[in-house]
């Protein structure tokens, strides 16, 4: 799913969320709707990370490529990792949200986030291509 699928789609699962919890207030949709789709910079974390390149239109670019690669020809090649998409990550924020109510907005959006990417990505049945764990990646790559 592109961002600004995630926005549009992020956008009005906040706005459910704060219909059925009001005492969200304004900031905490703020957040939750912001979460639903910045949780995707990680793509480009990866990109500068694996290409030492900074430029932001050529990791658009770049996954383009991978995700028409994935559809139409099948292939069975992982993503690199997206570290905010992995179960540590999403633990770390359960953790943070015991302490503060700021992470749990956060791990709201990320949660809307990532149920829109699964849904997608089973739809387009690449389920598969995505690391979702650090450990298991690397446990995966030895
Ligand atoms: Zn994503």
């Amino acid at each position: 799913m592109i961002p600004s699928e995630h926005m549009f789609y992020g956008f009005f699962a906040s706005l459910l969320v704060l219909f059925l919890f009001p005492s969200l207030g304004t900031f905490g949709f703020l957040i939750v709707f912001l979460s639903s789709f910045l949780i995707d910079t990680d793509h480009y974390l990866a990109y500068v990370y694996l290409k030492r390149d900074f430029s932001l239109s050529r990791s658009v670019e770049f996954y383009l490529a991978m995700g028409h690669e994935h559809k139409t020809l099948r292939t069975k090649k992982t993503e690199p990792l997206m570290i905010f998409h992995t179960a540590e990550f999403w633990l770390l924020l359960v953790i943070l949200s015991f302490f503060n109510l700021f992470f749990f907005y956060i791990l709201i959006g990320v949660l809307i986030h990532v149920l829109l990417d699964l849904y997608s990505s089973k739809q387009l049945d690449i389920l598969h291509v995505r690391p979702y764990s650090v450990i298991r990646h690397f446990l995966r790559k030895n």
